[in-house]
């Protein structure tokens, strides 16, 4: 199906960008177009304005903060991160993850801030940047904030960037001696996560985050409990993980029941945190 006739905006400048979703009411911005193009063709949303952020060359940096977290700026490809020295020097899972989206083609336009933005439940990095803390800033007409990921993810397709804001940067704290890991069983090969999880190991007690279960990513806070004295062995492991699916309440839909989505939960969030804690040794 064809687009609905749209305005169109390439400005130059973040300032400009700001601006421009300011003046106008129905304005969205456009990132790689991945999803919102597919969502305009459905008819799903037909936004007046579009405001394509692919001038902004400061929103596509990935850097090295001082403290040693690593920045990336919303509109860095997954392939970029996938290419990225940075990111596979400390941050490897990122380009791990990013390399399991899709197919080349989306990969070479999606971006990791239109990834998020779009919190589409089933989407790879919202709990990854779940179990690794992450946080999000966001600017608008009054200038900057950060908030947490925990703030960040408001509900299915909400964040707490609202109408004429724009994330511009994703902050992941320096990893330490953590280990991470993602697991997930998709539709398909390379198809939608019907239940996926992300681990991270750091000597305390693991973050484990679970996707498609809810509106927003869930971090599994019992198991993580659980598990906080540090035997992270698999009887240890697996034992903690039992109940974490009856204390979720999944979908249900034609890909799978809310049972199946339960039991998958539990699975995953063992899966992820043995190979985090493998790799973290
Ligand atoms: C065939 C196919 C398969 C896919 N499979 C997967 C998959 O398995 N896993 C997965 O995670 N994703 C998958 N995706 C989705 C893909 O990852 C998209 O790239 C992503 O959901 C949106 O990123 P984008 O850069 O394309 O953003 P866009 O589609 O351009 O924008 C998405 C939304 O975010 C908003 N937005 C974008 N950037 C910003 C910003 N900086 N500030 C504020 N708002 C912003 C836009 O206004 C829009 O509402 C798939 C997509 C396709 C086409």
């Amino acid at each position: 199906m064809l687009l609905r006739e749209v305005a169109y905006a390439r400005p130059r400048t973040l300032e400009a960008a700001v601006r421009l979703l300011g003046e106008h009411e129905d304005a969205r911005a456009l990132a790689g177009g991945q999803s919102l193009t597919n969502a305009m063709k459905q008819r799903v949303g037909s936004p007046a304005v579009l405001v394509d952020l692919a001038e902004l060359a400061e929103l596509r940096r990935i850097d090295r903060a001082a403290d040693g977290s690593l920045e990336l700026g919303a509109m860095a490809t997954y392939a970029q991160i996938v290419l990225s020295p940075e990111v596979s020097s400390t941050h490897p899972i990122l380009a791990e993850v990013a390399h399991q989206i899709a197919d080349v083609q989306v990969r070479n336009r999606g971006t990791i801030g239109g990834n998020v933005c779009w919190n589409d439940p089933t989407n790879h990095f919202p709990p990854l940047l779940a179990a690794l803390e992450a946080r999000m800033t966001i600017t608008g007409p009054n200038g900057e904030r950060e908030v947490g990921y925990d703030e960040f993810f408001v509900g299915v397709f909400m964040t707490a960037a609202g109408p004429g804001e724009l994330l511009t940067k994703i902050t992941v704290p320096a990893p330490g001696a953590c280990g991470s890991a993602f697991a997930s069983v998709p539709i398909g090969k390379d198809g939608t996560c019907i239940v996926n999880a992300a681990a991270c190991v750091d000597g305390g007690a693991p973050r484990i985050a679970i996707g498609c279960v809810a509106g927003v990513p869930e971090r599994a806070t019992g198991m993580e409990q659980a598990l906080a004295g540090g035997d992270l062995s698999p009887e240890r492991v697996r034992e903690a993980a039992r109940g974490l699916g009856q204390a979720l309440d999944p979908p249900s839909d034609v890909h799978a029941s809310a049972e199946y989505r339960r039991h998958l939960a539990e699975v995953l969030a063992v899966r992820a945190t043995l190979q985090a804690a493998g790799r973290a040794a």
